[in-house]
């Protein structure tokens, strides 16, 4: 099979026919049309394996993720996915890896019709770059920059659990079947919180997503507003699964600085704060109050007893000293 019969055979099928895309896969490059008052929003990210992924991974998870991880970072600027391109590195043309693949990443794409339109395939070490693009509204983009003083920092869904399996898969810790089917499936499969973050235009200060750990995203946040903050670590939201973990270890630092969450963490105003408790409640997978902005840079973690909390893990530098104060109560103007 040669390079065409490649693309023809795996890429060039996924049935899906968006009314913007002019020109598609066969051609030099894409031509795409952008509706008058949206932006256009693009991202991308690479993926090798014995890196990013074990070379023995399921190819249908490592298809589902590469795509998924893109659209992750459009949710994070409040951007819905309309189209992507996929660049692949393969040793060689093997048709079982190929379709579990191509039916992991197109099971995804179809669910948001975002259509594929063009790559690049070369012989080489695996690899996979996709890059994926979207629309938002002219101005409405998500940003890091535009966190206050007093604005309230939410996390969807639940912080940890792709930690907690990468160190299971190393035999550092045991769990429960039942826990680790769910943590392995939170890494194999995150979910984009794209309706999510779409609801959050115009209602969130700044937004990003937690792929490297929530310390260090949330301290991109504050560093492009230039802006510190407080959370609490008894308010993380953690799963059953990992709920079981800490009650023998109380190890928040999975949930702290863990990476491959792809949960969003935002920053919201005290004016919005009601209608993010309202949001919050139609989400299937919630979203948690966790810490306020504060006008001193750096970042404090309490622990439960009000005191600082200096996490094991590193690889994060905007930790400084903690103020002891309690955090804000939600809804409350008073401070
Ligand atoms: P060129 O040599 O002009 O860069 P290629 O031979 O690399 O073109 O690709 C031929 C066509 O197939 C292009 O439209 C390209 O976008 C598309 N393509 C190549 N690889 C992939 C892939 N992995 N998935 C989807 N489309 C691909
Ligand atoms: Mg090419």
């Amino acid at each position: 099979m040669n390079e065409f019969d490649l693309i023809r055979t795996y890429f060039a099928s996924q049935g899906l026919a968006r009314d913007d895309v002019a020109v598609s896969i066969g051609d030099d490059a894409a031509v795409i049309n952008i509706p008058a008052g949206m932006q256009q929003v693009v991202t991308t990210d690479v993926l090798v394996a014995g890196t990013h992924f074990l070379p023995g991974a399921n190819p249908d998870s490592v298809g589902y993720k590469s795509l998924a991880i893109n659209f992750s970072d459009l949710a994070a600027m409040g951007a819905i996915p309309t189209g992507f391109m996929l660049s692949l590195s393969l040793p060689e043309v093997n048709a079982a890896w190929l379709e579990g693949f191509r039916d992991g990443m197109f099971r995804l794409a179809n669910e948001y019709k975002a259509q594929l339109v063009g790559g690049d395939t070369v012989r080489g070490p695996l690899a996979v770059s996709v890059q994926a693009y979207g629309l938002v509204p002219e101005g409405e983009a998500l940003l890091r920059c535009g966190a206050k003083p007093r604005d309230r920092i939410y996390v969807t869904g639940v912080l940890g659990d792709a930690a907690l399996a990468l160190l299971n898969q190393r035999d550092e810790v045991w769990l429960e079947e039942k826990d680790q089917q769910a943590v392995f499936d939170r890494l194999s499969y995150p979910k984009p919180r794209l309706s999510e973050a779409v609801a959050l235009r115009g209602v969130a200060s700044s937004c990003i997503d937690v792929s490297d750990g929530l310390l260090a995203d949330l301290g991109h946040i504050l560093e492009a507003s230039g802006v510190g903050a407080r959370i609490v670590l008894d308010r993380l939201p953690l799963s059953a699964a990992y709920r079981r973990y800490f009650d023998q270890s109380h190890d928040w630092d999975l949930a702290i600085a863990g990476g491959d969450d792809y949960e969003l963490c935002f920053t919201v105003p005290v004016a919005n704060e009601l209608t993010v408790e309202r949001l919050k409640s139609q989400w299937a997978c919630g979203a948690t109050y966790i810490g306020v902005i504060e006008a001193e840079p750096g970042l404090r973690v309490l622990d439960e007893t009000g005191k600082a909390y200096d996490p094991q893990a590193k690889g994060y530098d905007h930790f400084t000293a903690p103020s002891p104060q309690p955090l804000p109560l939600r809804g409350g103007g008073e401070d």
